[in-house]
């Protein structure tokens, strides 16, 4: 039973990154153990932390899946290995693809290896625009509503491409 709900905040700016993006998608729509529920647009982003780096290109998507929470986070893993992602230099460097899991249900969790809901989502515009396009509804771990936190968050040059996404 595919019966939890999980978010993943998807980037790239390497290597043709809206095609990274589709691509990875298109992965976890035929993983048998995870369904894609919806996805957003992609979004044009300046990089966070070292800015002699291409654009970024975001998006979030939802999906159910059977896996457990560590699982999902080997599979994002995975993918991201699959497409070429090297983890080197320094943080928020250049990258063909990062997947982060944003929430995986209500979950809190803190591990060595995951902490749930993703701890940088607060200040992210790349992160919380596209989530409110796909789940405006969302009432985030503090009882506010995703709206109130992108209120806070601020807006400051996120772009949404215009492009309509197919995953077949
Ligand atoms: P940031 O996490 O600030 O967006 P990043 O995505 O560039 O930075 P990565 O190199 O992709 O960081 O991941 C570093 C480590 O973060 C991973 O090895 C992973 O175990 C850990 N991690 C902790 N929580 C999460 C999460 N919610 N989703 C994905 N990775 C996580
Ligand atoms: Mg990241
Ligand atoms: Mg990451």
């Amino acid at each position: 039973m595919m019966s939890d709900t999980a978010f993943i905040g998807l980037g790239s700016n390497l290597a043709q990154p809206a095609e990274q993006l589709k691509g990875a998608l298109r992965d976890l729509h035929q993983h048998e153990k995870v369904s894609l529920q919806r996805w957003s647009h992609l979004y044009q982003s300046a990089p966070m932390g070292p800015k002699d780096q291409p654009d970024y290109v975001n998006a979030v998507c939802q999906v159910t899946t059977s896996l457990r929470p560590e699982e999902l986070l080997d599979v994002l893993q995975a993918i991201e290995q699959s497409h070429g992602r090297e983890r080197k230099g320094h943080k928020w460097g250049p990258r063909t693809l990062d997947l982060d899991m944003l929430m995986f249900n209500d979950l809190r969790l803190n591990t060595e290896r995951l902490t749930l809901p993703h701890y940088g989502m607060r200040e992210r515009e790349f992160v919380l625009v596209p989530l409110f396009e796909i789940a405006p509804d969302l009432i985030m771990q503090d009882g506010l509503p995703l709206a109130a936190w992108i209120h806070k968050c601020g807006l400051d040059g996120l772009k949404r491409l215009s492009e309509k996404i197919e995953i077949v």
